[in-house]
């Protein structure tokens, strides 16, 4: 069996810390909590930031503060910006984390009801973005909310506005968009184009069960605070790197090992680089934080 990738939704953009007091917030927070959890098996970090006060942000020096605090501790790992963002955010704005240069970023090319919101992302503003970020050099990761969402990449593959093999983010359980039925797993996977990548994550209670699948379809899986603030019902995860650890094992008791970011960079056809800094206040990231933990038990052994 191919081994499993983890991504890990450490933030997200709309997670508060009254609804789990464990979110990290701040850049060190953040930096702590990747470490932690590429310490449990996660390869990708996928990446929003915030304000002081909490707010969602998509200002670069607050993107390159917190990239600096997690490549500095965790270089090896994948990162993957969040070009999603508010309603009154315009794509530009959007778009500034991608400066960066990061290995991955997400994408969303279709616009959806979320709850009471509209996820806007009208083909006038995200065409550009999908230029900039083929510019940059950065795989975008293509959230599907809906079946629509797989269609329309499609679509846009054929028109040569994105370039194969796509990587797809299927996710179950946002109110709007599919539900976290694994019969809607089923449906995108049996839609998708066959050499693409896909990865799928479940919202809330459904974080596990599609986990689970997913798993044994020999898909990745992404976990994370910014998906479910709940370990289990009534209880709260006490870090990202708890629940990474969880489907980390999982993954290992059903015949997948758990592929480390380097072995995640070859199944998803990713070349190494580190982020490019506008600030020279952020210098280059020391040594990985695996390869020392490997000679501290290569020197005790
Ligand atoms: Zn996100």
């Amino acid at each position: 069996m191919k081994p499993a990738i983890i991504s890990c939704a450490i933030t997200g953009n709309k997670t508060t810390r009254e609804m789990n007091p464990n979110l990290p917030l701040t850049p060190l927070e953040q930096g702590i909590a990747a470490e932690q959890a590429v310490l449990a098996g996660a390869s990708i970090i996928h990446l929003h930031v915030r304000e002081d006060d909490g707010t969602e942000s998509h200002r670069l020096e607050r993107f390159e503060e917190s990239v600096y605090e997690i490549t500095k501790r965790v270089p090896e790992a994948i990162l993957e910006v969040s070009t999603r963002g508010a309603a009154e955010d315009s794509m530009v704005y959007r778009g500034n984390c991608l400066d960066l240069r990061t290995e991955m970023c997400s994408l969303n090319i279709g616009t959806l009801n979320i709850g009471d919101e509209v996820f806007l992302n009208p083909p006038s503003e995200v065409f550009p973005l999908i230029e900039k970020i083929y510019a940059s050099g950065s795989i975008p990761e293509l959230d599907c909310f809906d079946i629509g969402h797989l269609e329309q990449a499609k679509s846009l593959l054929q028109r040569g506005i994105l370039r194969g093999p796509l990587h797809f983010l299927f996710v179950l359980g946002i109110p709007g968009g599919v539900s976290g039925d694994i019969r809607n797993l089923l449906h995108f996977l049996a839609m998708m184009p066959p050499d693409a990548h896909w990865s799928a994550v479940g919202i809330g209670k459904h974080q596990l069960p599609v986990a689970v699948h997913t798993l044994l379809l020999g898909g990745n899986i992404r976990v994370g605070l910014e998906d479910a603030v709940w370990y289990r019902k009534g209880e709260l995860a006490r870090s990202n790197a708890q629940l990474v650890t969880r489907v980390a094992e999982m993954s290992r008791e059903l015949g997948r090992p758990v592929a480390t970011p380097d072995e995640a960079r070859k199944l998803l056809g990713i070349s190494k680089r580190q982020p490019v800094f506008s600030q020279p206040v952020f210098k280059r990231p020391s040594r990985s934080v695996l390869t020392r933990r490997r000679m501290s038990h290569a020197s005790s052994a």
